[in-house]
Parts: C-alpha cells; structure tokens; sequence
C-alpha cells in the first residue's frame, strides 16, 4: 500500500524532521501540536499545521485525522499523551501508525496497543554512532537478520590502488564486495580486476564476524 497523506502528532525535533523531509519527498502532511509556537514555526513548511491536542478524541476526529494513511506520533517526554494519541489515530482507523518510543516500557507499551512500529531514535542513533566510532571506516551499515549485515566502509589508504583480487576479503574473511562507489559513480557487482581508491565507498555483505574480520584488517 502506497502512503500518500501523513499526520504528524508532535512537532518537536523528531516530528518536525520527518515532516519536513516528507514535504521534500513530495507528500502531503499536516503537523498536529498542541504549542502555538510549534505550529507556527512549522506552518510555512507543512501543507497544513494546527494547534490541537492529540489526547482528545473530538479534536482529532474534528481535523479529520481518519483521512490520512500514515500517522506519526513523535510525542516524547508525555508518554500517557503518546499512548492516547496511538491509540485515538488506530481506532479512528489511520491505516499505518508508528510512534517514538523514549524507553523501553514505552515502546513495550506501544508495540501490545498494535502500533504498526515502534522507533527508538535515540537508543538506535546511539548504537550506530558507537559502532561507527569503534570502526572508523564504517559509514553506514542495515543488519539484515541477527547474523548478516550488509555495510559500507570507506577505503582507507591502505587499500589504495589494490584490485578486489589483491584484497580477496571474499578468499580472507568471507565477506563480499557487492558495489562499489566511486566519484564517478557506482560499480554494481564489481569484478576482481577493479581496483580501490582512497575515500571509495565499498558495500560489503556478509556475516557480522566476516565484516568485522574484514574492518580490524584495514582499520
Ligand atoms: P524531540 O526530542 O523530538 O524534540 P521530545 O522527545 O523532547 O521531542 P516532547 O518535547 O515531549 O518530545 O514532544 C514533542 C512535541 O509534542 C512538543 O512540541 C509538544 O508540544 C507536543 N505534544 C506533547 N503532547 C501533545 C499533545 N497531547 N497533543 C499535541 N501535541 C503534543
Ligand atoms: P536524550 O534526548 O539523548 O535523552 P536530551 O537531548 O533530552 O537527551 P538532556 O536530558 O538534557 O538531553 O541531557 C542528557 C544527559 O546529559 C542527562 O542525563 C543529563 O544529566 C546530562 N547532562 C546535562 N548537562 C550536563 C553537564 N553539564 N555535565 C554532565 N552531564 C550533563
Ligand atoms: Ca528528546
């Protein structure tokens, strides 16, 4: 099912970046906040903001909010105006909701109410961060199951120059180069004669301890 139209409950940092980003990608979203001055300062951004609280059911109901596909509930610190707020936009039957969650009881909480995700931005950017500050050249990465992670790593000067052949992180640690990106664009599915250059993205796949076999060799 394609999302079209986004409600957003809360225009702290959390929501009045996903909304802004929404409006780049071309949707429509109205922001929802119960301070004045968090809807104005959004009011210029969103296709529409308004002032409201999203714990009662009439407001709600009032602007409409069953209309919309998605509904974001990015409500931090009031966890009781967060749980009502998902459980009001599930009942006035918005297809997908997600909401923040700021701990883990939170988040246990919402996950039993049926809500569709639940997000801990703040635990989840800490575990990224600390894994890329332990690796240095790791950029990016998504864990595709508990066991397999695809990642990318930037080449440091010790690879410069080298073809995937001389690398061999597949024949040394098991991991595959899957593309590589270079200033001149992307190499998809590169071959063992392509070589490496200093500041390339690499985009590697494999297991957890081949990755991380791979990154304490070339850290
Ligand atoms: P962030 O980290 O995203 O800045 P936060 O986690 O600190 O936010 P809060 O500041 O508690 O979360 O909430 C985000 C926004 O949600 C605030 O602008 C607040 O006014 C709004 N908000 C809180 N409760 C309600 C409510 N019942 N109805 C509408 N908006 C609400
Ligand atoms: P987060 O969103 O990551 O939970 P936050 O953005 O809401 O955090 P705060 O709660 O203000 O930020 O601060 C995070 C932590 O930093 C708190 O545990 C606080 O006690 C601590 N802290 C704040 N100021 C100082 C300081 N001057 N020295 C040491 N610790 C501090
Ligand atoms: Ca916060």
């Amino acid at each position: 099912m394609k999302m079209n139209q986004f409600v957003i409950i809360g225009l702290g940092r959390f929501g009045a970046s996903i909304g802004k980003e929404l409006i780049e990608l071309g949707y429509e979203v109205l922001g929802v906040d119960r301070d004045e001055e968090k809807v104005q300062e959004m009011s210029g951004i969103l296709t529409h903001a308004v002032i409201a609280d999203a714990t009662d059911e009439d407001t709600l109901r009032s602007i409409g909010a069953r209309n919309f596909d998605c509904g974001v509930v990015a409500i931090g610190d009031d966890v009781q105006a967060s749980i009502l707020a998902a459980i009001l936009l599930k009942e006035l039957g918005v297809k997908k909701v997600v909401a923040k969650a700021v701990s883990e009881l939170h988040g246990r909480v919402l996950e039993r109410m049926d809500v569709d995700r639940v997000i801990y931005p703040e635990r989840d950017m800490g575990i990224r961060v600390a894994h890329q500050l332990v690796s240095p050249n790791l950029l990016d990465y998504i864990e595709l199951s508990d066991k397999y992670t695809i990642a990318e790593l930037g080449v440091p000067a010790c690879l410069a120059g080298k073809s995937i052949e001389e690398t061999n992180p597949r024949g040394r640690y098991g991991c595959s180069i899957v593309a590589l990106n270079k200033p001149k664009g992307m190499i998809v599915a590169p071959t063992a004669t392509d070589t490496l250059a200093e500041g390339d993205v690499m985009v590697v796949i494999g297991t957890n301890e081949q990755i991380e076999a791979f990154q304490d060799a070339i850290g």
